[in-house]
């Protein structure tokens, strides 16, 4: 019997801790292996409520202070929203932008760099003009959403990975940026500040098909900066994620920013960029005083 206790506390810590209904799932459970009769369930569902409520009221007392919130981005056409695990992006992917930075894009591949989940900031928000910057460029990107695990996956099967697609902008203070690339440091400062990921809703695959090309743009007040066509990119869709999951496992609720054309520029306080790609739809952000 206490085994037995240990063994559903387990059970529903478990299910309390992944979210997933907490009451059906045991009981179905207990039903089942138990093939109890109808009034020792009823007697079992009792026992389970209240123990339930007694797991939630020690992990909630577990931790030092509130988890902080799952950050979400909203689905086109859907209730649900997708919960964002982390952000990968791509650095110098079209061959104008590489030579726009001073590279050369046959010399220097694209390569990866990181910004934390909580970044995001969805359609329609202000963007706080960031602290320690006087250089905030825009960079218009097709965004990838992982839907399921893998790594060391081929780019013929790549595909099959990917869950949505949408329009970003990976904001970036440059000057910190160039800082960093000057002295061989990391571009943490100059990418991963809060509210850098600008992001629209996500586009699933089986409402859009696959991107792989048409038009990519963006405009500061209507004025417009950045246009190219998504085939233009030096490692396409697939070849992204085959790389980048030789060098970490990806994960259901990862977001691949592929990187962006030439035209990146300066924004100002009260500016608003607004980008689109074809097939998908649209990403306006105003960036407001510091
Ligand atoms: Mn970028």
């Amino acid at each position: 019997m206490e085994v037995l206790v240990t063994q559903r506390v387990k059970y529903l810590q478990a299910t309390v801790s992944h979210g997933v209904t907490p009451v059906v799932i045991p009981c179905l459970a207990i039903f089942s292996h138990h093939k109890c009769s109808a009034k020792k369930f009823k007697k079992w569902f009792i026992s389970d409520i209240i123990l339930i409520i007694v797991v939630h009221y020690m992990e909630v007392n577990m931790l030092l202070f509130d988890a902080p919130p799952v950050t979400v981005v909203p689905i086109a056409n859907s209730d649900k929203e997708f919960p964002v695990h982390r952000i990968y992006c791509v650095g110098r992917n079209y061959a104008e932008h590489a030579r726009e930075m001073g590279k050369d894009p046959d010399r220097d591949p694209p390569f990866f760099f990181c910004k934390p989940a909580d970044a995001i900031v969805l359609d329609g928000e202000p963007v706080p003009y960031p602290p320690r910057t006087e250089n905030l460029h825009h960079e218009i990107e097709l965004v990838v959403a992982i839907g399921r695990e893998g790594h060391d996956i081929a780019s013929e099967n790549a595909e099959s990975y990917i869950y949505a697609y949408a329009v970003g902008n990976d904001i970036t203070r440059r000057d910190l940026q160039l800082d960093s690339r000057a002295t061989g440091r990391p571009w943490d400062t100059g990418k991963a500040f809060d509210r850098s990921a600008a992001i629209s809703c996500l586009y699933p695959v089986d409402q859009v098909g696959h991107i792989r090309t048409g038009e990519i743009e963006l405009s500061v007040d209507g004025e417009p900066r950045q246009k190219a066509d998504i085939s233009h990119l030096i490692w396409s869709v697939p070849e992204i994620i085959a790389e980048l999951s030789t060098l970490f496992t990806l994960k259901p609720g990862d977001l691949i920013y592929t990187g962006t054309p030439a035209g990146v520029g300066k924004v100002e306080p009260g500016q608003t960029m607004s980008g689109s790609i074809a097939g998908l739809g649209t990403l306006t952000n105003t960036v407001t005083m510091r």
